[in-house]
């Protein structure tokens, strides 16, 4: 057969090949570039890893004129542009870090037409003095990266990118293409919206990482956990490791350290010089394990992080996508793990109480916080359910933790039930609330000082436990907190009372089904690499 090829497309390729040394274009990257260098607009939903920066690179470089690409991640700029200009494309960048004198000899490049791609911060295009340098020079396409930081239902959002808008309305006959690696269906309908792209030609692609195994533990040692899955599985691989606070990233570094793991610490409380060392070691040196808060990551290109390790619950399924997608870029086996427990819930949900922002913004923060939870605690495959949660279909994938090792699903109906009947005498009886500690003690029929203290032994539901181990019990309260049939009080010391479904429960017209944490956690061959 016979491929008839466009002149556009026959020059897309040419870019191709002469800048970047590729043979071919990859997925849907030909069709998106068709799409913008014939002028049209653009929105494409690509995972991480997907190739979405020559979607505009290269139409930038077919078209005349200069290519404006907006982007909040301005720590990056510097490299992009080095990297662009390694391979011969003129580059540069206008945000709040460049002098006067820097910024003005850009904008001078700009206007004569000597740079053929320009990245923005998006606050740059708040001052009429951007958008009339973009009057003065020729433009040959908007890209708006990161398009998901428009919508503020997402996990991600900046005030500036809702200012975009301005892109269509001052200059209306140059093509627009927006790119985000989040893709639920609601984000994706907000940034369409959000930016006048629903008559733009949208470009979904598959958001399934094959390679990528999603394992999700019950804490019970994080770091034992952790040193555990390192040295069996990925001894000598690079990594990431994710920690929610500064002081967690120091000490979790300092522990693998300890263990002869090359682990370095990154994160904002660091000096900038120590955080760009950590971070070139990290992407120059092999098996360099990065320890850090969720600021590292975005927009890093190392090919061969052959895991991601969560050490803290992330606080959305997008978030999670994001994080874990880092791993295993160059299609080879990679490990996303992710350790949590009780804790983790009990902390978010009260971070979410004390959270500033009106009550719709904290129903957003526990919509999103749910969604993660159910991805935890579900018995089905991973994997569907997180591609289910980017509105895409599929079947049990075989690698992952719970198509190993199906988890034994049980009917927790009744110790529900004697669990939250406990609060409710607590309460009730004595005007008092515990956190779960205090409540499994009880429960179990433990004689701990406190509890002999408080004379919590003459309670009639104390002992009525004493059929399951407290690591059981634990295991009750994380998914009744997790399910929402018991909820964390707003009193910042995770004290446990009654939501509004817990009396479905007690009166047994809802059964709780619950997980049966693995005995040991699963592994296979598709983990290890030969
Ligand atoms: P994303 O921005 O979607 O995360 P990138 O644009 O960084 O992805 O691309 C990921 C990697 O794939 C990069 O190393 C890039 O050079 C490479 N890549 C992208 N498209 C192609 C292609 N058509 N042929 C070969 N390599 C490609
Ligand atoms: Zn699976």
């Amino acid at each position: 057969t016979t491929t008839t090829t466009s002149p556009s497309r026959a020059a897309a390729l040419d870019v191709l090949h002469r800048v970047w040394g590729y043979d071919a274009f990859r997925g849907q990257q030909a069709a998106i570039i068709d799409q913008v260098v014939s002028g049209g607009d653009a929105l494409v939903l690509m995972p991480t890893g997907g190739g979405k920066s020559l979607c505009y690179q290269v139409p930038a470089l077919v078209r005349d004129g200069v290519g404006v690409v907006v982007s909040p991640l301005i720590a990056l700029m510097q490299d992009q542009v080095d990297a662009l200009a390694a391979n011969g494309v003129r580059a540069a960048f206008l945000n709040s870090t460049q002098g006067p004198d820097e910024r003005s000899r850009v904008e001078r490049a700009v206007v004569s037409g000597e740079v053929d791609m320009l990245y923005l911060a998006p606050e740059r295009l708040r001052l009429e003095s951007t958008r009339s340098l973009l009057d003065r020079a020729r433009v040959a396409l908007f890209a708006i990266d990161e398009a998901h930081c428009v919508a503020q239902w997402g996990h991600d959002f900046r005030p500036d990118y809702l200012e975009l808008s301005v892109l269509h309305e001052r200059w209306p006959t140059v093509p627009r293409i927006a790119l985000t690696a989040t893709a639920t269906p609601q984000t994706h309908r907000e940034i369409s919206g959000r930016l006048g792209l629903d008559d733009a030609a949208h470009f979904v692609a598959d958001f399934d990482r094959p390679n990528i195994q999603y394992r999700i533990e019950p804490k019970t040692g994080a770091m034992q956990q952790l040193l555990t899955f390192i040295k069996t599985e990925h001894s000598g691989d690079a990594g990431i490791v994710y920690c929610l606070s500064r002081n967690s990233v120091e000490r979790t570094a300092a522990a693998l350290a300890d263990q002869g793991i090359p682990a370095l610490p990154y994160h904002a409380g660091l000096d900038a010089k120590v955080r760009e060392r950590n971070q070139s070691t990290f992407l120059r040196e092999d098996g360099v394990v990065m320890v850090a808060t969720i600021a590292f990551g975005m927009g890093i290109d190392k090919p061969d992080v052959r895991f991601v390790a969560h050490l803290d619950l992330p606080k959305s399924v997008e978030g999670y996508y994001q994080e874990t997608g880092r791993a295993g870029r160059d299609g080879l086996p990679s490990t996303a793990w992710l350790a949590y427990g009780l804790n983790d819930v009990v902390q978010q949900r009260r971070m979410i109480d004390q959270s500033e922002g009106d009550a719709a913004h904290r129903r957003q923060l526990s919509a999103h916080l749910d969604a993660m939870l159910a991805l935890c605690e579900t018995i089905e495959c991973r994997r569907v359910r997180l591609l289910a949660y980017f509105g895409q279909e599929s079947t049990a994938c075989g690698n992952c933790d719970t198509c190993i090792a199906p988890p034994e699903p049980w009917d927790g109906t009744v110790p529900a039930q004697k669990f939250l009947s406990t609060v409710v005498r607590l309460e009730r009886e004595r005007g008092q609330r515990y956190g779960v500690a205090h409540l499994v003690d009880i429960l179990v029929g433990k004689q701990s000082p406190r509890v002999q203290e408080l004379r919590h032994d003459s309670l009639a539901t104390f002992g009525i436990g004493n059929d399951l181990g407290e690591g059981e019990w634990r295991a009750v309260a994380r998914q009744l907190l997790a399910q929402g049939y018991a909820a964390v009080s707003g009193d910042g010391f995770g004290t446990v009372v009654l939501s509004p479904t817990s009396a479905e429960v007690l009166s047994g017209r809802t059964r709780v089904l619950m997980r049966r944490d693995p005995v040991k956690a699963p592994r296979t061959s598709r983990a290890r690499r030969q």
